[in-house]
């Protein structure tokens, strides 16, 4: 039955997410695949001696989204779960020896195009099996100031791969190799924007209505989904600029619910302001409309003491603490998305062993409170972009196991 067995694969991959994944040599002579890049941060502290997929694939949902449950590759040569060919058959071993089938998701159809003389995948990447990411500037002027969020990788992960020539991209190359990407391939449902701060807040959302704007064309001929993700501008009217300029939805990130943490995790968004940040949030429901205004928050560090020492998260509690965040992000119509914390050695925290039995165990129950909310429409079969999209976290998986629970119930209802 479908619920049980996305319950099992949903189960599978947050051991993947909290344990790693080893490569086995063998996959080498397999060479479709979306290989390993660095969209916002390295995944792991370690460095593979092959070229590595960055997600694997471990079931396809045909009940409920019709998309695949899809596991980022946190590339760990000591973890007890190994991807392998045997007999030209894609597997993953699991610790207890039993074997799963998997595959890769392919290359991106827009790989052997250029934008500027360099290639397009150097400003665009494909995320999952459906997203587009871009990165606007891999820079945060919080790192000017000392103030960066103490998990934040993008600016040192950046300074070690130097993939464009500047951290902040060039907004006329970014719209030339997103309409080159979408147009090239026809797998993209969604786009979603990131950046770090970049001179101001009210500068940083004008260079997101400049690509909003640049992109509006294709974007809206090809029927994509485009999410803006930066901080609020200080001016709450320029929100409305963000949606006219063609965005569907919006994320301002509050990281961390516990305000006495927000101020030592996120010091540079507590000199923007805590309850600032929530006004901006509420205000953006008004422009985006309930069920497109998002909030992200970082699963594995709500907890953390004002030390940030990280031996003893106590994960029944951090579990507690995410779910008060989704109701209190809930009761004002913004829809709490989490990362699952990570780190290469990149950031302030370090390192953090995470539960998979917990990470399951929250996003499951997650999944219920957001399908129970309604601030969904049937239609959209996902929290936001999709099931295939987010390989990096458990959101949309949480989502689907609800939707699939609420529909085994009103059968046995109807029993
Ligand atoms: S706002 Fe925080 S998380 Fe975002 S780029 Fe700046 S330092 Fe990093």
């Amino acid at each position: 039955m479908s619920y049980i067995d996305f319950r099992e694969a949903m189960k599978l991959k947050a051991y993947l997410l909290a344990e790693g994944l080893n490569i086995d040599k063998s996959i080498e002579s397999n060479t479709n695949f979306n290989y390993k890049k660095f969209h916002l941060y390295d995944h792991s502290s370690e460095t593979p001696s092959i070229i590595i997929p960055d997600d694997i694939i471990i079931f396809h949902d045909k009940e409920y989204s019709g998309k695949d449950i899809i596991s980022r590759n946190r590339f760990n040569p000591n973890s007890k779960w190994l991807v392998k060919l045997i007999n030209g058959k894609l597997v993953l071993e699991n610790p207890d020896g039993k074997i799963n089938d998997i595959s890769f998701p392919p290359r991106p159809l827009f790989d052997n195009l250029e934008v500027n003389n360099q290639p397009l995948e150097k400003l665009v990447t494909k995320l999952g099996t459906d997203l587009c990411g871009v990165i606007l500037s891999n820079n945060c002027f919080y790192f000017g100031s000392k103030k960066e969020c103490k998990f934040c990788e993008i600016l040192p992960t950046y300074l070690d791969y130097k993939s464009y020539p500047t951290a902040t991209k060039k907004t006329k190359h970014l719209i030339d190799a997103l309409n080159k990407a979408l147009e090239a391939d026809n797998t993209f449902e969604h786009i979603v924007i990131t950046t770090g701060n970049v001179g101001s807040y009210d500068k940083t959302l004008e260079l997101f209505i400049e690509v909003g704007k640049g992109i509006k064309e294709t974007k809206d001929t090809k029927k994509i989904i485009s999410t803006a993700t930066l901080m609020p501008p200080n001016d709450f009217t320029y929100i409305d600029k963000l949606k006219e300029a063609g965005f569907d939805n919006v994320y301002f990130d509050l990281e961390i619910l516990d305000e006495n943490l927000f101020n030592i995790v996120v010091p540079g968004k507590a000199d923007y302001g805590y309850q600032r940040l929530i006004d901006a949030l509420k205000y953006a429901t008004n422009i985006f409309g309930k069920g497109n205004v998002f909030s992200n928050l970082v699963y594995g560090i709500q907890t953390l003491p004002e030390s940030l020492e990280t031996l003893n998260i106590d994960f029944i509690k951090e579990n507690q603490k995410c779910l008060e965040a989704v109701d209190f992000l809930l009761n004002i119509n913004v829809l709490p998305v989490f990362t699952v914390y990570h780190s290469s050695g990149r950031n302030e925290i370090g390192k953090i062993e995470l539960e998979g039995s917990k990470l399951f165990e929250f996003f499951e129950e997650y999944g219920r409170r957001i399908y129970g909310s309604n601030l969904i429409p049937e239609s959209r079969k996902s929290i936001i972009f999709s099931l295939g999209s987010t390989s990096n976290t458990m959101y949309n998986d949480g989502f689907v196991l609800a939707a699939l629970e609420s529909q085994k119930n009103k059968l046995a209802v109807e029993v």
